[in-house]
């Protein structure tokens, strides 16, 4: 009952990797609301993201760790910052012109070049 992912932990204290990401703001996030829960997290490699053109890009990506004791509930966490993030983002919507989808992120349409009105 004590492995995770079929590794033992050794250490009560043994800290595992939750996630990494190219996005700090969004690292900075999570950390701040596991640190709410309180649960401690710190995160690594946060300022070597200079060295990317030599280094294999998985090396310097931050990454954020957290205490392996803590690892499930901080998952959990994690999970609902994703969610809520996914939610957030436009949702795709399709051309009252001539019909075609448009992904979120674009305001006009590639097809016929009609604008989509800003919702007030
Ligand atoms: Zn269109």
């Amino acid at each position: 009952m004590y492995s995770f992912r079929g590794r033992r932990i050794r250490k009560k204290l043994q800290k595992k990797r939750l996630t990494a990401s190219f996005d700090t703001i969004f690292l900075a996030h999570v950390e701040n609301l596991l640190r709410q829960a309180g649960i401690p997290a710190e995160q690594r490699n946060q300022f070597s993201a200079g060295g990317l053109g030599e280094l294999p890009a998985m090396d310097v990506m931050p990454e954020l760790w957290v205490e392996a004791t803590a690892y499930t509930k901080a998952d959990d966490i994690l999970s609902q910052v994703i969610r809520d993030r996914d939610i957030n983002e436009k949702p795709v919507w399709i051309c009252p012109q001539c019909g075609e989808s448009i992904e979120g992120q674009f305001s006009q349409c590639w097809q016929c070049g009609h604008w989509l009105e800003e919702e007030k």
